[in-house]
């Protein structure tokens, strides 16, 4: 399996996967000439795409389904609240190919499997996703809300990790945001911190766990260095740790 973060961010999201010839992109936040663009540096063809999966109805993951769907002519795979959502939210327009999924379901394309996980982020249905190909496991977990009772289990099955690392609780104290965004960030149903990520990784990941990519970092109240710095500090030098940018494709990752 191989994958690949297009954009990271609040700004837009969008990652690519690729595992026994079914390419995936999870996430539709960047504009389709973007997406296209970074796969393209990459020598992949967008339009050889197999399903765009959408986590939640937030417009940094939702906003350009429709446009990859006209665009591109890709399928777009939504739970029914998530789609919904986005139409009022979001206005994505015309979806020639939409095909729905359930939180809690496993969806099947090809040899891939994709477990869309609840999560209680604040969106209408938000999930994460586990994609497993060839007994290999690769977690795409960003907008958590907060540590639920599941995700210490789901990480402890992983080869492979992009996990939200959002924000420094310091710089979000003393940041420019106000109050009610502050608490609706570090409350049950925003995001993970830097130390509840790397806390996550030290307490919960497997030894066969070969990387992780910090995520969905903050450009206000994080900054990449001192998200790999307190992942690094938390779990220790031995585990290999990325950070997905909020403006550009990130390199291959392998999973092997
Ligand atoms: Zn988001
Ligand atoms: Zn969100």
């Amino acid at each position: 399996m191989l994958c690949c973060s297009l954009n990271s961010g609040s700004n837009g999201n969008c990652i690519y996967v690729e595992a026994e010839g079914v390419r995936l992109l999870f996430d539709a936040g960047i504009s389709g000439r973007q997406a296209a663009g970074r796969l393209a540096t990459h020598g992949r063809d967008i339009r050889a795409v197999d399903a765009v999966i959408v986590s939640h109805d937030h417009a940094d993951h939702a906003r350009c389904a429709g446009i990859y769907a006209r665009l591109f002519n890709l399928p777009i795979y939504m739970t029914p609240l998530t789609h919904q959502a986005a139409q009022q939210s979001c206005n994505v327009g015309q979806i020639a190919d939409l095909r729905h999924f359930r939180a809690g379901q496993a969806l099947h394309i090809g040899q891939v499997s994709i477990e869309a996980v609840a999560t209680p982020h604040d969106a209408a249905e938000p999930v994460a996703f586990v994609v497993s190909a060839k007994r290999r496991r690769l977690g795409i977990l960003t907008d958590l809300g907060c540590v639920f009772d599941a995700l210490p289990g789901i990480i402890a099955g992983l080869d492979a990790l992009y996990l939200e690392s959002n924000y420094d609780p310091d710089m979000l104290e003393s940041g420019p945001y106000p109050p009610y965004l502050k608490r609706r960030i570090a409350g049950r149903h925003g995001h993970l911190s830097n130390f509840e990520a790397a806390e996550l990784v030290l307490r919960h990941a497997h030894d066969r766990l070969q990387w992780v990519s910090l995520a969905h970092l903050s450009e206000v109240n994080n900054t990449p260095d001192l998200a790999r710095r307190t992942h690094h500090d938390i779990v220790g030098p031995r585990r290999a740790v990325y950070v997905s940018d909020r403006y550009a494709a990130s390199s291959i990752l392998q999973v092997e």
